[in-house]
C-alpha cells in the first residue's frame, strides 16, 4: 500500500459481471481504493462511461481499432485517461510500479498472459478468471511464491474455502503459503458446493433441447454468458475443482462436490475433529471481492446480510456425472495431468461459443471436450508459458474442426 494508504487497483475485464461487483464495491471505499487502469475486449461505450465515471490513469482496449475510438472520445470530452491495446498494454498496466492490486477478472483463456504477470509482479491478485489457473496450475503458484505476490481467490466457493481456513494459515498472508502440508492444521475436506444450474433437475432427454436464452439464465446468479453455461453443465464445477487443487494444495480425492441448490452456503472445510466450517452469505460477489479487497480487514460491500428465517431450508445431493458429463471430463483431465486441464479448458471454450452461436447442441459441449481430449497429444511437460499456450491453440483447432465435421 502507498503512503497515501490508498491502494492502485488495476481491473482486468471492467465491462464483465465481475468487473461491475468490483467497481461497485469500490465505490463505496474512495478513501481506500484508487482505480488506476482499466481494461476491456471491444466494448467502446462501456469503456467511455467507465473512465468518464473513474478517469483510470489508462484504458486498455483488446484491439486497436477500439482503442482508437475509445481515445478520440475521451479526447473530446477532455479526459486525460491514457489508452493503450493488446496484450502489451495490458501487460504495461498490471506491471506497473503505482499499481498494488489487480483484479483478474477478463473471461478465458484471453486472461492467462495478464493474470501470470501480475503474480510475477509481485502484486495483491484477485482471482476470478479460474481458466488461467487451470490452464497454468503449477507455473502460476509457483510465481505467486516466488515473486511474494499475495493471492486471494475471488471466485465464491474458493473464496469461502480461504474463509473456513485456519488463521495460522491464512496469516502468512497468501494463500499460497497453504502449500506447506505440514502446515494444514488438521484439514480433511475440502466441500465445493454448486448450485446445479438450470437443468439439477432435467433429464438426459431434456437436456439435449436447452437453448442459449435458457442456459444463460442461472437460477441464484447473475453472470457472465460464459461462466452461466459451465454452471449449466457443471464445466464450472469442473474447472472449479481444479482451481481448488491448485490454490490449496489438496489431493483431488479430499474435495467433494455437493449439490446445494440454494447457494446458501459457499463452501465449506472439513476438520480432523469433527467441525465442519462453512461460508454463508447472499449469492452476490461483491461479498467476495469486497473480502479479497480488504482481507484481513473487512468492509462494506453493498450485500444485504443472509435471512437464515428465509432461507429456512438448505439441501445437499450427490453431482450426477452421468447428466453432466462435463464434471467428469474435469476429473479425468486432472488424473491425465500435464496439457491435458489446457486442452480440456480450450475445447469448452470453443464448443461453448459454438453453443451460444446456435452452431451446437448444448450436450454437444461434453461430447467436443471429450473428443477432443481423445484426439489431442497430452504431454506432462508445463513448465512454461509458450507450451501452455501452444496446447491451447492446438486444442482449439481439433475442436474447430470437430465442428466443422458435425456439419
Ligand atoms: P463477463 O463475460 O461478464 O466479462 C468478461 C470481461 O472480460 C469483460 O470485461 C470483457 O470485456 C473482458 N474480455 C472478454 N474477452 C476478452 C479478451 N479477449 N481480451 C480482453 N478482455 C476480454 O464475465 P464474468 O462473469 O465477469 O467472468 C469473468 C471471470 O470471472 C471468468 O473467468 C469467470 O469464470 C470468473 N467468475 C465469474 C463469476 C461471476 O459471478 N460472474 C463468479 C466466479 C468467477
Ligand atoms: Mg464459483
Amino acid at each position: 500500500m502507498k503512503q497515501s494508504g490508498i491502494l492502485q487497483l488495476t481491473l482486468l475485464g471492467a465491462t464483465g459481471s465481475i468487473g461491475r461487483s468490483t467497481l461497485d464495491v469500490i465505490s463505496r471505499h474512495s478513501d481506500r481504493y484508487k482505480v488506476f487502469a482499466l481494461t476491456a475486449n471491444t466494448n467502446v461505450d462501456a469503456m467511455e462511461k467507465l473512465c468518464e465515471q473513474w478517469q483510470p490513469e489508462f484504458a486498455v482496449m483488446n484491439d486497436e481499432s477500439s482503442a482508437t475510438q475509445l481515445g478520440s472520445r475521451l479526447r473530446r470530452k477532455n479526459i486525460r485517461t491514457e489508452v493503450l491495446s493488446g496484450v502489451s498494454g495490458l501487460l504495461q498496466v498490471v506491471e506497473d510500479d503505482a499499481v498494488d492490486c489487480v483484479v483478474a477478472a477478463i473471461v478465458g483463456a484471453a486472461g492467462l498472459v495478464p493474470t501470470l504477470a501480475s503474480a510475477k509482479a509481485g502484486k495483491r491478485v484477485l482471482l476470478a478468471n479460474k481458466e488461467a489457473l487451470v490452464m497454468s496450475g503449477k507455473l502460476f503458484m509457483d510465481a505467486v511464491r516466488d515473486n511474494n505476490a499475495l493471492l486471494m481467490p475471488v471466485d465464491s466457493e474458493h473464496n469461502a474455502v480461504f474463509q473456513c481456513m485456519p488463521d495460522s494459515l491464512t496469516a502468512h498472508h497468501t494463500s499460497v503459503k497453504m502449500t506447506n502440508s505440514e502446515a494444514k492444521s488438521g484439514i480433511k475436506r475440502i466441500l465445493l458446493t454448486a448450485s446445479g444450474g438450470p437443468f439439477r433437475t432435467w433429464s438426459a432427454e431434456q437436456l439435449r433441447d436447452v437453448t442459449p436464452e435458457q442456459a444463460v439464465n442461472h437460477p441464484n446468479w447473475d453472470m457472465g454468458r460464459k461462466i452461466s453455461v459451465d454452471s449449466a453443465t457443471l464445466m464450472n464445477k469442473g474447472l472449479e475443482l481444479i482451481e481448488a487443487y491448485w490454490l490449496f494444495d489438496m489431493d483431488i480425492a479430499n474435495i467433494d462436490v455437493v449439490i446445494h441448490p440454494q447457494s446458501v452456503i459457499h463452501s465449506m472445510v472439513s476438520y480432523e475433529d469433527g467441525s465442519v466450517l462453512a461460508q454463508l452469505g447472499n449469492p452476490d460477489m461483491r461479498t467476495p471481492v469486497a473480502h479479497a479487497l480488504a482481507w484481513p480487514e473487512r468492509i462494506e460491500s453493498g450485500v444485504e446480510p443472509l435471512n437464515i428465517f428465509d432461507v429456512a431450508k438448505l439441501d445437499f445431493e450427490q453431482p450426477d456425472l452421468d447428466r453432466f458429463p462435463c464434471l467428469r471430463l474435469c476429473y479425468e483431465a486432472i488424473s491425465m495431468g500435464g496439457t491435458a486441464s489446457v486442452v480440456l479448458n480450450a475445447a469448452n471454450e470453443v464448443a461453448v461459443d459454438a453453443f451460444l452461436e446456435s452452431k451446437i447442441g448444448f450436450t454437444d459441449i461434453a461430447r467436443l471436450i471429450e473428443q477432443t481430449l481423445n484426439a489431442a497429444t497430452i504431454t506432462q511437460d508445463v513448465s512454461s508459458l509458450e507450451l501452455i499456450l501452444e496446447a491451447d491453440v492446438t486444442a482449439r483447432t481439433i475442436t474447430n474442426k470437430c465442428i466443422s465435421a458435425m456439419h
